[in-house]
């Protein structure tokens, strides 16, 4: 066995977190896109199947009530706030990340002090963020600023009045300044809104401490809420009574009940809410957040950390040399939780890859993207993937310039 393998073994055995993996359906693959869709918590089968069998099959529509469905939005939002360092009462479960997105730029612009008709959006964003954002402000008469994060204290001023930034740049894992900015944000009169999708559930956000105003983010990457799960809105609780839901669906009205023809808005993070929750995908999430019970963000943070610096080491150690660079911040302070390699012949390494059991994704045209997900990847699986990753370079010959 190899010095790296000792290693790896060595490590996975004084991990604390490694007993967490067997709470996850897995095989003998390398499983490195949790950070694109998280692995199944082995116990939300049989979960699901209550709720479809008892809940929905025998209680019917009694369940919105005695099954606690009509509260799960906040119920969720409550287990899921820890993990971003949020208090109670101020995230609510519900619609795509998309969809957040609008409702917290649109928020966003009507939160802002009046005549300011800017909004930056983080340049290298997750696509949708800057498609809905553009959107948002054709409708609300703002003027789109495409601007890198680390560029952001320079394009701000009296004319700013949201901005929308990703926590992690799903590209190249490099992880911005969030406490930075914000204050930034603030300092210039402005709103700041973070999307959390490759953060949330991988490192502490500290959306309270740091004083965030809006923040969206999904729940099927590293919460592992199963595909197409409900993301999240948090809207800090001083901003509750003012954040004007540019989507007031009868859900989040003081008093759904009463069907009145005109719209009064909830209290707190029901405000947030749009029109009926989807309910299976939601208890889904419901148990699969289960996992977290007595996990601490820090140790998972900590343990991300020396994951992907165990990684690039051993890439450094086995790779041939010259076919794969990092594009992944060297500087923990800038790293999320995942590695991007860039990668010539990224598209062919990538299927060969899976061909042997090491599973990451593709982010076109030369980036090799490997999540760790620090609650079930482990040392001895980064090895592992390093080593195959080698021998697959090393077989296919780089492609001609
Ligand atoms: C994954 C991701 C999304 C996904 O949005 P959906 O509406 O869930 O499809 C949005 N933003 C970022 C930054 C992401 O990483």
């Amino acid at each position: 066995m190899s010095d790296l393998q000792e290693r790896a073994q060595a490590l996975d055995t004084a991990d604390g977190l490694a007993p967490l993996r067997k709470l996850f359906t897995l095989d003998d693959t390398v499983y490195l896109d949790g950070n694109s869709l998280g692995a199944l918590p082995r116990h939300v089968p049989a979960r699901l199947q209550e709720v479809l069998t008892r809940e929905w099959g025998e209680l019917r529509i009694r369940s919105w009530d005695e099954s606690g469905w009509w509260t799960a939005p906040e119920r969720i939002g409550d287990r899921i706030a820890p993990i971003v360092g949020a208090a109670a009462g101020q995230i609510v479960v519900g619609d795509s990340t998309s969809v957040n997105v609008f409702k917290a730029v649109v928020a966003a612009t009507r939160l802002a002090p009046e005549g300011r008709d800017e909004i930056l959006v983080d340049a290298s964003t997750f696509p949708t963020d800057g498609y809905i954002a553009e959107s948002a402000a054709r409708m609300t008469g703002h003027r789109i600023v495409p601007v890198a994060p680390a560029d952001v204290p320079g394009a701000l001023g009296p004319r700013t009045a949201a901005v929308l930034l990703n926590h992690v740049d799903y590209r190249s894992g490099r992880l911005h300044d969030l406490p930075a900015l914000t204050a930034a944000v603030h300092a210039a009169g402005a709103v700041a809104v973070w999307d959390l999708c490759h953060s949330a559930g991988a490192l502490p956000v500290g959306l309270d401490a740091h004083g965030v105003d809006l923040a969206v983010g999904c729940t099927y990457k590293y919460l592992n809420g199963g595909p197409g799960s409900p993301a999240y809105l948090y809207v800090a609780a001083r901003h509750q009574a003012a954040f004007d839901s540019p989507l007031p669906g009868w859900t989040s009205h003081a008093d759904p009940f009463a069907m009145t023809p005109g719209y009064a808005p909830a209290d707190g993070a029901v405000r947030g809410r749009v029109g009926t929750p989807d309910i299976l995908s939601m208890l889904a999430l419901e148990a699969s957040l289960d996992v977290w019970d007595g996990v601490g963000i820090d140790a998972v943070r900590a343990k991300s950390l020396a994951l992907t610096d165990f990684f690039l080491e051993c890439v450094a150690a086995y790779a041939p040399e010259g076919r794969v660079t990092s594009v992944t911040p060297a500087a923990h302070a800038e790293r999320g939780s995942q590695v991007a390699l860039r990668c010539e012949d990224a598209e062919p390494v990538m299927a060969a890859l899976i061909a042997r059991g090491v599973v990451g994704d593709l982010r076109r045209p030369d980036v090799l993207r490997f999540g760790f997900t620090p609650l079930y990847v482990g040392f001895v699986d980064a090895e592992r993937a390093a080593r195959v990753l080698a021998d697959v370079l090393t077989g296919s010959a780089a492609p001609a310039a």
